[in-house]
Order: structure tokens, then sequence, then C-alpha cells
């Protein structure tokens, strides 16, 4: 038999998190994705990464178990394929030591989600699955098409073009991706679900804040695409990891009103970025603001790269 498998949890090549990241912030995107400087993950989102990959082995086999499910673009039809969450995680702390100290923490957040939660959500039919969708335009408006959905027959798709920094005129196909932790089918509906570890669940909050993120925005309408009428919609699946343990699953309401122009709004980062190419990558527009450079995760990585520039990075070492 075959080593088993690993689940691939990480970003997705053009997903919501780089695009997001860039409008959140240009200047951050320059220092990760131009400059390729680390901006290492503080400890809310080592854990957040364990948390998924033990959700994503463990929905894995049971989706192999009823009878198959995708496991990234791996399609398993026996448990034993897959890595257990605990042979996964432990995988997982051997390539990233930094991730050891978090071990027996997220273990526990794990043992209690079960104690919960010991069956699955449905009938799993994917997890960590990987959805394209390409930007572009049809009757005049900027929309998505999800590979795997019908076309609109009179789409046409989008591309940047821009001129790097050797000075070719270039063109770039617009897209992104998102890869879905989870998706499930109940009563004849297909859902989309969302893990997120947090130190305490406040569900007021969380709920609204997921509700305006652009990621769950392009889950929703790659959702609709995909299954049509059979979709029922995107859920959170929070899980506090602090005792006293908690799981609080709830749906995430629509936006009907910000979807519509959510693929505008893509394209038009898309082209900002991309006049931005040419320009010094440390010289990028700066968000500059209190909430932004101070998050939920703590002070940006790149606090001081902003602050003092180059000389900035001798004290990220
Ligand atoms: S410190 Fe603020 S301005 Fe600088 S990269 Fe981070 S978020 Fe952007």
């Amino acid at each position: 038999m075959s080593t088993p498998l690993l689940i691939d949890t990480g970003r997705s090549p053009r997903g919501w998190s780089r695009i997001g990241q860039f409008m959140k912030c240009p200047q951050r995107y320059a220092y990760s994705d131009v400059l390729g400087i680390e901006l290492i993950p503080g400890p809310a989102l080592i854990r957040g990464t364990m948390g998924h990959l033990m959700q994503a082995h463990q929905h894995a086999r049971w989706g192999a178990a009823q009878g198959g499910c995708w496991a990234g673009d791996t399609w398993v039809e026996d448990p034993d394929e897959l890595l257990d969450p605990y042979q996964a995680i432990d995988e997982y702390c051997k390539l990233h030591p930094r991730a050891m100290s978090y071990l027996g923490d997220m273990v526990t957040t794990f043992d209690k989600y079960m104690e919960q939660y010991p069956e699955p959500l449905g009938r799993v039919l994917g997890v960590e699955y990987l959805v394209q969708a390409h930007v572009g335009t049809s009757q005049g408006e900027y929309v998505f098409w999800v590979e795997g959905s019908e076309k609109p027959a009179d789409f046409e798709p989008c591309t940047v073009p821009y001129i790097n920094r050797q000075g070719q005129l270039v063109g770039r196909p617009m897209s992104i991706t998102r890869r879905i932790d989870l998706l499930t089918e109940k009563r004849g509906r297909t859902w989309i679900w969302d893990h997120k570890h947090q130190a305490s669940v406040a569900l007021g909050r969380s709920k609204d804040g997921y509700t305006m993120d652009g990621g769950f925005g392009v889950f929703r309408i790659m959702g609709q695409q995909l299954f049509g009428s059979s979709f029922g919609g995107v859920y959170l699946n929070l899980v506090q990891r602090l005792d006293p343990w908690k799981v609080v699953q709830v749906a995430v309401p629509p936006t009907p009103w910000r979807d519509k122009h959510l693929p505008w709004m893509i394209a038009e980062a898309e082209e900002r970025l991309a006049t931005l190419e040419p320009r010094d990558p440390w010289q990028w527009p700066k968000a500059q603001s209190e909430t932004v450079c101070v998050g939920r995760y703590g002070a940006c990585k790149a606090l001081n790269l902003c602050r003092f520039g180059q000389r900035g990075l001798e004290t990220m070492k």
C-alpha cells in the first residue's frame, strides 16, 4: 500500500488571502508576494493551520468511509489512504518545528471537538477542495465563471496587460481560487464549511466579520454556480480552543448586494496591482491604519519594514 496522504491545507494559488491582502495593504502584499519576505505567521495562525489539518483528515476519512470523497485533488475511498488526524499533526510538526509548542493545545482542542461532534456533519463530499474561477465580463458586467459550471455564452475573460520590471508588455489572465475546507451534502443540499479556531468564540463579532469578508462572498458565488438551486450556503465551524471548550456552528448570512459587485472589485484590484508591478516594491502604498497595522493577531510582522525600510530586516532575524 502507498504512503498515507498528508492533505495540503495551505493557501490556494490565487486565493482571497492574496488579493484580499493586496486590497487591505498593498505594501504588505509587496513584501510577501513580490519580495518574498517571509512574514512569519504568529501563534494564532499556526494553531489555525494545525486545527484545519486535523479537521481535514478526520472529515476526509469519514468521507472515504461513506463511499469516497475529495481530499484536495485526490479521490479517496479508503480511510487508510490518509493519515489519521494525530499522525497528520505529528507530520506537520516535523515539517514545521515551531508548531511543536502548540501540539498539546491543538490535540486537546480536537479531542474536545470530537466529544461534541463524534459524527460527520452530513455526507462528506470533499475537504480542502480547490475551486478556480475566471474573472471576466458577461452582458456588460464583471462576473466569475467557476470551472465545472456552465459558462455564460458571451463570457469574455479579463486579462491584465502590464509592463513587468524587465520592461516587457505581458498579459495575465484574471482568476480567483478558493480551497474549501469542507463540502457536505445533507437532505439534498450542498454546504460549504469553513473552520475557524479561536481562543475564545465571540459569536456576534465573528459572524458579522466573516459575513463581510470577501473570501466568504467568493465561496457563495462559487457554491451557487457549482451547485445551483441545491446549494445550501456557507457555514462557520467556530472552535474555541480554551477552557471551557466549545463549538458553535452558524450559517454565514448572505450578502447579495456586495456579491453583485465583488467580481468587479477583484478585477479592479488586479488592475491596480498590475499598475504597481514596475514600481520599487519597498514603495508600494501602505495602509497606515491603526486597526490594520495592529489587528486581531497582533502587530503586522512587517511593521519595522514600514518604519525603517530595508534596515528593518535586521529586526526580523
Ligand atoms: S505595518 Fe501597516 S502599512 Fe506596513 S505592511 Fe503592515 S499593514 Fe501595511
